[in-house]
């Protein structure tokens, strides 16, 4: 559980596969609103772990785009392709507890939710390189969190994911892993977030757990869909932010968390962001929202 008496420190945390879009601004501004309201800190971590799915000059690109929206956090960004020590530290701790196992499965070997089920287990001696890490989760242990705009949450998570990866067969560290170590050393109290990282959170605290760290509030936020009902994301082209029309921009990302309308005067970013720390009220967000920035779909 959060220290109560933890000073608020959020953060928004983007992968630097493509520039900014409008999903992940919703994102950027959700946690940087709850943070400000809360007299918080907002801080920013740059998720570069994964360098295939990375694109040049994708960083810079978000940074740049941040600050034209008028988000500015309040320390230097943790970049994580810096962090590839830390993470090899707990990963070694892991191991050393027992905790890991060494897998060599193929994709077609594992279940159709990614798992090894303890295939590889039973044959110690036998993996061959290259081998995934993967933590044992026991078969009963189950995971329940409230989640602020999700509600309840309860996961299995020893029945639906018996195992999963913590460094991956080509040598890069998971996300799991990079994000659970990253929220503790950023002192993370706070994580505002897409829904499509709920099913991610059951084995974020499972992970919080083991290493005795603190779990933070979780506030997921709907996720914007395209025409097509997909996830708006850089995987599925969605458009760029065009950062000269950031008031605009903000404007559509607070319609969609069902937040006050900022008055039409207000004019620039600051101006708009200075309206909404006040107005912010996470009560209103649906959980659910597949029309973008459908204000008839706000209660
Ligand atoms: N890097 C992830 C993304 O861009 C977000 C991770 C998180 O907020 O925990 O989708």
């Amino acid at each position: 559980m959060p220290d109560p008496k933890a000073q608020y420190r959020g953060r928004f945390a983007p992968s630097p596969t493509g520039p900014l879009h409008l999903g992940s601004l919703i994102a950027a501004v959700a946690s940087y609103l709850d943070a400000r309201h809360h007299r918080g800190q907002w801080l920013l971590r740059m998720e570069d772990l994964d360098p295939p799915r990375e694109e040049p000059g994708a960083a810079q690109r978000i940074l740049d785009s941040l600050q034209q929206h008028g988000l500015v956090c309040d320390e230097p960004p943790l970049w994580q392709s810096r962090r590839l020590g830390a993470y090899a530290v707990i990963l070694a701790q892991l191991e050393q507890d027992g905790q890991l196992f060494r897998c060599d499965c193929t994709r077609a070997m594992l279940g159709p939710d990614g798992a090894c089920n303890g295939r590889c287990l039973q044959r110690p001696g036998q993996v061959s390189s290259p081998w995934a890490m993967r933590i044992k989760v026991p078969p009963d242990h189950t995971i329940t969190f409230t989640d602020q705009v999700q509600g309840l949450q309860h996961s299995a998570l020893g029945q639906e994911l018996p195992d999963f990866v913590l460094r991956r067969k080509d040598g890069l560290d998971a996300y799991q892993l990079a994000v659970v170590v990253d929220d503790a050393e950023q002192g993370i109290t706070h994580v505002v977030r897409g829904s499509d990282l709920l099913d991610s959170t059951a084995r974020q605290i499972f992970l919080q757990q083991l290493l005795h760290y603190p779990t933070p509030h979780y506030c997921h936020l709907p996720v914007i869909t395209g025409r097509d009902g997909k996830k708006l994301s850089k995987q599925n082209h969605a458009p760029a932010l065009d950062d000269n029309r950031a008031p605009g921009n903000l404007r559509q990302a607070l319609a969609f968390l069902c937040q006050p309308t900022p008055p039409r005067e207000l004019a620039s970013a600051a101006q708009i962001l200075d309206y909404a720390i006040p107005h912010w009220d996470p009560g209103r967000i649906p959980p659910r929202l597949d029309i973008p920035a459908a204000a008839d779909a706000c209660h």
